[in-house]
């Protein structure tokens, strides 16, 4: 868990790292590989990269694209949830 919010599990998203050690927005949180999971909301990526939890749940260092990226993910998953 990246965040310290204890929910259930159908409430967060998950981030996933995959074999090519590439992050990508699980929206149906069936992807295979490493996970860490987060509200999912925009807030919560962001403080989770920034103080480093996300980065440790998944094992490696996250970048400046690479954040960008999981933001837009996060987002265009919150706008298909609402149509
Ligand atoms: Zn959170």
């Amino acid at each position: 868990m990246a965040c310290r919010q204890v929910k259930a599990k159908r409430e967060l998203i998950r981030v996933v790292r995959d074999a090519d050690v590439r992050l990508s927005v699980d929206l149906r949180g069936k992807a295979p590989g490493r996970g860490a999971y987060l509200c999912p909301d925009d807030a919560c990526l962001v403080r989770g990269i920034a103080e480093g939890a996300l980065g440790r749940a998944l094992a490696l260092t996250i970048d400046e694209a690479t954040k960008l990226r999981l933001r837009d993910e996060l987002a265009a998953g919150a706008e298909s949830r609402r149509t």
